[in-house]
């Protein structure tokens, strides 16, 4: 691996806060074994609908999740609930290597399913639902209202962020979008009008629209559980009291138009197509432990500053002051030398007088410069630019970058967490992380009539979590399971 792993990103992705980040950057993946592909040059405005093809900076950004079974599962679905749509075209449909819980549709035609969602359904009646859903965004037109919107979260909606305060304040601060995919948001109309057709969809396709309901409730108990897997399903689509019991409606009347026939759930199909599924954050790509970020896979680790949120992206990894007042981005930087690759970050980050400085840090040849970045945009005029440290390390072939972003006025009180973090990064050579392997969804059947406590204490699943597992399993620890249902389990 000789080619920079984490490459530059553009000064459009940086500045931009509203402009679709697939027309103005070039993220391309930091982990080698996922190619990175060339964007198009799209421009902002409305793109005809060509969704067939995922959008290349959506699988730069989350990586495509590799499993014919369950690819070629949501495109069967999804061609036949074209087929019988308000508006057939040529649309497309993606799983992707996220195990944040979303799924989620862009203007151009194309459906998004994370592999985090994948693991939350237990038949696909809930899985033909949200599809419908995503879908009927798509047939509906929401999306084209919405096109100036930025269509995937990433550097340039948070940094957009430090450089506007008042857009910070307006989502509670910028840890909000660190930890989600930062969709298209909808205004309940359409997310009410996409529900019904989900429901409409579904059962036009032979699914019991009741189960896409429950799903709803499964998103709750995960939002109100802790833990690395935000459903983002949630924020993204305002959730109400009465949108379960208005789909659980439209889905009796939509059962009634088809003559009361026979709706299929289809749970042990759906199960046995998730065995094997990859199960919360894949830790070869990199995973946080104890305040320490560790890449196995690129081989280097360093600390997070204390308290701050996190968010591993394929081509960077954002950290968070808990109220958005800093952000420290650690990414890969383009250039044959540190020199070319400072040179080529301060264009790319907008910092107009850069002093770079040569230095070692913890013993690796480095770069460091400090200045003012420079608001490009005519919207931020009433906002402060943010005041950016660059701390550039080489390790072997492979430079990287810790961006550090702050308001002037505050940047003295963060300088030294930037600093702390770099001066931390080491060669990873503990055998425990550099071995770490992720977890998986496997099926199990139960073997005599038990609870589902009963029954994951018998698959070797620790206590502590038997709540996360029931509500992976869309049940409470206390319901019967009769022999031979099927359950899902996670481990190694
Ligand atoms: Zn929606």
């Amino acid at each position: 691996m000789n080619t920079p792993l984490f490459r530059s990103l553009r000064a459009g992705a940086l500045l931009s806060l509203l402009l679709p980040l697939a027309s103005t950057s070039s993220v391309t993946d930091w982990a080698a074994r996922r190619p990175a592909t060339p964007l198009s040059k799209a421009t902002p405005t409305a793109r005809p609908l060509q969704g067939a093809k995922p959008d290349p900076a959506v699988i730069a950004q989350f990586g495509l999740y590799n499993d014919s079974k369950l690819q070629n599962l949501i495109t069967a679905k999804g061609k036949a609930m074209t087929a019988v749509s308000d508006r057939p075209g040529d649309y497309g449909f993606t799983v992707v290597d996220s195990p944040i819980i979303n799924a989620f549709a862009t203007p151009d035609g194309h459906v998004y399913f994370t592999r985090g969602i994948m693991a939350y359904f237990n038949d696909e009646a809930q899985f033909s639902g949200v599809l419908g859903h995503e879908l009927g965004h798509i047939t509906a037109r929401h999306g084209q209202k919405q096109q100036t919107r930025s269509t995937i979260a990433g550097i340039g909606m948070i940094l957009g962020s430090v450089l506007a305060p008042r857009v910070m304040q307006s989502v509670g601060g910028v840890a909000q979008q660190v930890v989600g995919l930062g969709m298209l948001k909808y205004g309940r109309d359409d997310e009410n009008e996409a529900d019904g057709l989900g429901v409409k969809y579904s059962t036009k396709i032979g699914y019991d629209a009741s189960h896409m309901a429950d799903f709803f409730q499964t998103l709750s108990r995960t939002e109100a559980q802790s833990g690395s897997s935000i459903p983002t399903f949630l924020s993204t689509h305002p959730n109400s009291a009465d949108r379960y019991t208005r789909v659980k409606g439209l889905a009796a009347q939509a059962r009634q138009s088809v003559g009361n026939r026979t709706l299929a759930v289809n749970r042990d199909q759906y199960l046995r197509s998730i065995e094997g599924l990859t199960f919360g954050e894949d830790p070869r790509q990199g995973f946080v432990e104890s305040g320490v970020f560790y890449h196995p896979d690129l081989k280097f680790r360093f600390p997070i500053p204390s308290g701050w949120k996190s968010q591993n992206d394929p081509d960077k990894f954002q950290m968070a002051e808990p109220n958005g007042k800093a952000l420290l981005v650690f990414l890969g930087a383009s250039g044959s030398s540190l020199e070319a690759a400072g040179q080529s970050l301060a264009k790319s980050i907008g910092v107009a007088s850069a002093n770079a400085s040569k230095t070692t840090i913890n013993g690796f040849p480095a770069l460091v410069f400090e200045g003012d970045q420079q608001a490009s945009d005519q919207s931020s005029s009433s906002s402060t630019p943010a005041h950016v440290l660059a701390q550039l390390i080489q390790d072997g072939n492979s430079i990287y970058a810790f961006v550090g972003l702050a308001a002037p006025a505050s940047f003295s009180t963060y300088a030294p967490q930037f600093q702390q973090a770099a001066q931390g990064y080491a060669r990873l050579t503990d055998a425990s992380k550099l071995s770490r392997q992720p977890e998986h969804i496997h099926i199990r059947t139960a073997t005599g009539t038990q609870t589902l406590a009963s029954a994951l204490a018998s698959a070797g699943i620790p206590s502590k979590r038997y709540e996360e597992m029931a509500i992976l399993n869309g049940m409470k620890t206390t319901d019967k399971l009769p022999k031979g249902m099927l359950y899902k389990v996670v481990g190694r």
